[in-house]
């Protein structure tokens, strides 16, 4: 997942763009890049997280930028999903072939390489990414409009953007599908905010805020504001974002997403058949902690923050592509890094862990295991979101299927086995009702194998549909 961030006309773009940025780095934060508008051009810097990431990035734009003012920009924070997490991948991407562009995207269009042949995209692309072939044909087109008319067109899967142009324009687009969030702010002097997520806005002072329709187009420029809708015949909203992506405090539909998860915690209380006078319910961190508060409501036993978790990089990423500091210790090793177990806690009890999402397994084996050494009776996990058992073709890194703990769709079970708990459960699709309404405009592929769009060729295999 990646984080977009853009304001436009505002004393203050810079700052507010680092505020905006820093708080999207929950999204995403292996590398940080700004574009902004300086007095006759644009100004460009990027950094990966091992070169000191957003500060790096933020200092070297101000030493460029001096004294000028600086009133509208963009900024993008990334997690890599299709290309290299390197600084050439880094975003935005600016192009100029017919006209100069500066690009952010958060998503992943799915069938990146049919577009480009399809679009007769002349430059050679220098990377793997998606983005580079959209900023690409939206620097080829007559008009960044345009571009965005073939972009919606033609490519599948999901571009939210952020684009600045040689008019001095900033356009932005959440995707048709409305596969991720998008959400504008309105400032006390007239200045427009965007931010991937509400709280972001929050984090600047902004609190007058709506979330932009799937397929709403936003361009601003000197000559004022201008709107366009590009409807969709399918709404597919990633329901991953708000059980683990988005941040607790930021708004999904307008309901906050930790009264969602709490809500959630609840729903899979009511299902509990296992509750046990010695248990103990205890969030798996960071996210667990609302979905354990629900549990903890419903089934009664106490909530215990049994785990600690040391400061670190993320160990979800595929260590060899990933490992900014280079580790070398295996994913299961590196969760028990993360973790610590309070002993004092956990002892002779049934713990119940409660945690958003079992994807490979590791962080619950590494979990189990400590436990059982510090002298839990027995474990118990609990997943919030489905079984994962495909990849995705619009942004998430799940993984590639045969690294999914439950890939073939093992029983819970197996799966509890393999972990080395007494037990594991999973919400099913048949309990989203309960919290979403109606799911038919949902993205809930990674755990159904229903993938809301045609899955183009170049991607089956890289997910392992097949
Ligand atoms: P795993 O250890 O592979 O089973 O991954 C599960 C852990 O990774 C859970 O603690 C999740 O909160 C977290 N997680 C799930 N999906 C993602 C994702 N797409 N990116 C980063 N972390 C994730």
């Amino acid at each position: 997942m990646c984080s977009l961030s853009a304001v436009y006309y505002d004393d203050s773009a810079l700052k507010h763009l680092l505020f905006l940025a820093k708080s999207g780095t929950t999204r995403g934060d292996e590398s940080i890049g700004f574009g902004v508008y300086v007095n006759d051009g644009y100004v460009v810097t990027k950094a990966m997280k091992n070169e000191g990431g957003i500060s790096t990035a933020y200092k070297e734009m101000t030493e460029l930028v001096g004294g000028r003012e600086v009133s509208f920009g963009i900024a993008q924070t990334r997690y890599s999903t299709k290309g290299k997490s390197d600084k050439k991948h880094a975003q935005p991407f600016r192009i100029e072939t017919k006209h100069e562009v500066i690009v952010g995207h958060n998503g992943n269009v799915a069938n990146s390489k049919e577009f480009a042949k399809k679009h007769k995209i002349n430059r050679i692309t220098e990377t793997e990414s998606d983005t580079e072939v959209l900023a690409l044909f939206l620097s080829e087109s007559d008009t960044v409009e345009k571009g965005i008319r073939g972009i919606v067109k033609d490519a599948i899967g999901s571009y939210n953007l952020t684009i600045l142009d040689e008019n001095k324009t900033l356009t932005v687009l959440r995707d048709p599908m409305g596969v991720h969030p998008l959400w504008q702010g309105y400032g006390k002097n007239r200045e427009l905010f965007f931010a991937s997520e509400d709280s972001a806005l929050y984090s600047i002072g902004c609190f007058n805020t709506r979330e932009l329709e799937p397929g709403e187009m936003i361009q601003i420029s000197e000559k004022g504001v201008k709107t366009a809708r590009f409807p969709s015949k399918k709404i597919a909203e990633c329901a991953f974002e708000p059980f683990y992506f988005m941040k607790p405090g930021s708004k999904h539909k307008n309901t906050l997403v930790q009264n969602i998860r709490y809500e959630i915690g609840k729903v899979f209380g009511k299902k509990e058949d296992m509750i046990s006078e010695n248990g103990i319910v205890v969030p798996v961190l960071d996210s667990g902690g609302f979905f354990a508060e629900g549990f903890s409501k419903e089934t009664g036993m106490p909530y215990v923050e049994a785990l600690m978790k040391n400061a670190g990089e993320r160990i979800y990423m595929d260590p060899d592509k990933r490992d900014p500091f280079r580790l070398n210790l295996s994913r299961k090793e590196k969760a028990m890094l993360k973790h610590i177990v309070l002993p004092d806690l956990v002892r002779e009890k049934s713990v119940f862990l409660i945690e958003d999402s079992i994807v490979r397994g590791d962080t619950s084996s590494a979990i189990t295991e400590m436990l059982k050494e510090a002298g839990a009776a027995e474990i118990h996990w609990r997943s919030a979101f489905l079984k994962i058992i495909r990849g995705c073709i619009s942004g998430l890194d799940h993984s590639t299927r045969k690294e999914l703990i439950a890939a073939q769709d093992e029983s819970e079970k197996d799966i509890a086995k393999k972990i080395g708990a007494n037990s594991v459960r999973y919400l099913t699709i048949e309990d989203m009702p309960q919290i979403f309404g109606d799911i038919s405009n949902y993205c809930f592929a990674c755990g159904t194998g229903i993938y809301p769009i045609r899955v183009p060729e170049e991607c089956r295999s890289a997910i392992e549909i097949i």
